[in-house]
């Protein structure tokens, strides 16, 4: 792929770089934001883009509001980036991930994507059952704090 390069260029790919300004872009997460969402949006890692978004089809946003197309897979990856051990401990504000427990494995919903999260270090298995009618809880990396 050809970049053009100028003082200042970020190494990120053009097609990720906004097409009206040159500015970083930010993916665009569709749909309701859940905590994690709204604390990656807060952190500048990704743009919390609300229903609306699904109509016109712009996956990537900049600074300066304007929205354009790019790579599916690329935007993939940077939504996980933005998303991964959010929401924060807030003990410490270290990292979180998934606690799962042995029961969540009879349901599908919940063991989708499990083994690439574990693989990411975002997601462990419980050693025990845990508590009843529970299927996973986030925890801190760090502290252990089981997040709220
Ligand atoms: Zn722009
Ligand atoms: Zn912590």
């Amino acid at each position: 792929m050809i970049r053009d390069v100028h003082p200042g260029a970020s190494d990120v790919p053009d097609e990720q770089r906004c097409p009206k300004c040159g500015t970083d872009g930010l993916p665009v997460l569709i749909g309701l934001a859940d905590e994690s969402a709204v604390e990656a949006a807060a952190a500048g890692e990704l743009i919390s883009g609300g229903c609306m978004r699904l109509i016109d089809g712009n996956t990537w946003g900049c600074s300066s509001g304007h929205e354009w197309a790019a790579d599916d897979q690329a935007w993939t990856q940077a939504v996980n980036r933005a998303l991964a051990g959010r929401p924060r401990c807030r003990g410490c504000g270290g990292a979180t991930r998934r606690v799962v427990y042995p029961r969540a494995l009879a349901y599908l919903s919940e063991t989708v994507g499990l083994a690439e999260e574990i693989a990411a270090g975002e997601a462990e298995m419980a050693a025990d059952d845990g508590p009843p009618d529970v299927y996973s809880i986030r925890i801190c990396r760090d502290c252990r704090t089981v997040a709220a």
